[in-house]
């Protein structure tokens, strides 16, 4: 009841929320009190949750964030929902997000902008803005978010929480609506970093329901939390610390490394040679990737579907051009563009080989260190409308987070102060599996 009030009373303000769900929060939180009295409680039992509008929750609209979607309600649950209604957590509702999650700004929303709640004249962040700005304006203690190319820890950088993108395959996909299938991974996004093991200690696991999800053992996140960082070798990639990056940011993530250097750390500078090529790779693998899950919004089996079809092609035609906005339009044209015959090998294909250069230079740098720090972000939280019109300038807000996807590695975003009143983000990156490890150099920080 508290946080419900607290979304009632200040959600019109940030618009973090496209759907809250009230009435079956307050009967879960019933179910969740018989839970605890009868001893069968877990760590997470009767705590509220914001889950991002890209999963998939039986019974409650799932839009992620489109019209396209405005209408569907899923028979079924993502297995992430279904974890979290097995350790009895709480659902608030569902969170805002760029459409279809493309974007880092929360602008390109069907259901409009979020605000930032440190500045309401600022982004959140994107594409999971609604989860970041939740927490941050503490409508929910935490939230889930996926992240692509950095949406989760981009929007937990610029709103100052912390967010975790675990390994590619460690958190089921099922039920989370496709973008690029094989960069997507659902996380936490959370006050703390102790937090966050909460959380993943739920989420992860291996899921016959997801050909991508690995079978591996799942510690207990929270177990290693206090391991203290003597021996820690923390590499910082010369290429994050270039031009480009605002010099206050610079200062407050080597302001944070120092504090890491005085927990018993080692600094080692490294070097992520195709980090510039990461950017542009990304933007022919995502593209392509999305112009083919979004076919399946055609107007016939759910969703959108335009008035009076003339005959089948005019129904896709309309359907598609009505359901879908700017961003994904230009997505599924660069994606159609860069598969068809003749351009798949200059483009597709050339941009796979890239990304097992950008993957091969992490594999080599985690031969000598166990983690890789920087800047999150180059900036702090930008104006709301600044670069809704520039897509390039917003594709470079992912600057420091894409290469993470494209090998499939775990990164976190930490709060590391503020600049100018607005908050600065610490990414830590990790190799394949070791979440526990960042989680441990987070909450130490922390
Ligand atoms: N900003 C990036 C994009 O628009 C990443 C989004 C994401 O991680 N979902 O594709």
């Amino acid at each position: 009841q508290h946080y419900l009030g607290r979304i009632e009373a200040l959600d019109p303000s940030y618009n973090s929320f496209i759907t809250v769900t009230a009435e079956q929060a307050l009967s879960q939180a019933k179910a969740a009190d018989e839970l605890l009295a009868s001893g069968n409680g877990s760590a997470l039992t009767g705590i509220p949750l914001a889950h991002k509008d890209i999963f998939c929750t039986e019974g409650v609209k799932t839009s992620c964030g489109s019209k396209m979607l405005d209408n569907f309600i899923p028979p079924y649950n993502a297995t992430v929902i279904e974890k979290f209604n097995q350790a009895g957590a709480i659902s608030l509702g569902k969170t805002n997000m760029d459409e279809f999650a493309m974007g880092s700004s929360n602008e390109s929303s069907f259901y409009g902008a979020v605000k930032n709640p440190w500045n309401t004249d600022c982004v959140p962040g994107g594409s999971s803005g609604g989860s970041a700005a939740a927490v941050a304006a503490q409508l929910a203690p935490a939230s889930t978010g996926t992240d692509t190319g950095g949406s989760i820890r981009q929007p937990a950088a610029l709103c100052g929480i912390t967010g975790l993108k675990p390994t590619y395959g460690r958190v089921s996909r099922y039920g989370m609506i496709a973008f690029a299938s094989s960069l997507d991974q659902g996380g936490p996004m959370t006050r703390t970093a102790e937090d966050a093991a909460l959380m993943l200690n739920v989420m992860a696991g291996y899921d016959s329901k997801d050909s991508t999800s690995m079978d591996q053992a799942v510690p207990d996140y929270t177990a290693s939390l206090k391991d203290d960082l003597s021996g820690l070798t923390i590499g910082l990639p010369k290429e994050y610390f270039g031009k480009g990056l605002t010099p206050a940011i610079e200062q407050a993530v080597q302001a944070a490394i120092k504090e890491y250097e005085a927990m018993g750390a080692t600094v080692k500078d490294i070097s992520l040679p195709n980090t510039d090529l990461a950017v542009p790779c990304y933007y022919i693998i995502a593209p392509s990737e999305a112009s083919a899950n979004l076919s399946r919004f055609d107007g016939v089996r759910y969703g959108y579907r335009c008035d009076n079809p003339e005959d089948l092609q005019d129904l896709y035609t309309r359907t598609r051009e009505e359901g879908f906005g700017e961003e994904v339009k230009r997505r599924i044209l660069v994606g159609t563009y860069a598969l068809s015959a003749g351009f798949y090998d200059a483009y597709y294909r050339k941009a796979q080989q890239i990304r097992r250069l950008i993957k091969n230079d992490f594999v080599e740098a985690f031969k000598t260190v166990d983690v890789i720090m920087g800047p999150t972000v180059p900036n702090t939280a930008f104006a709301l409308g600044e670069k809704s019109n520039d897509p390039v300038s917003m594709y470079l807000e992912d600057i420091y987070t894409i290469s993470t996807n494209l090998a499939g590695l775990p990164g976190m975003s930490i709060p590391a102060g503020l600049v100018d009143g607005k908050p600065a983000g610490l990414q830590l990156t990790g190799n394949y599996f070791a979440e526990a490890k960042l989680l441990n150099a987070a909450h130490q920080f922390q």
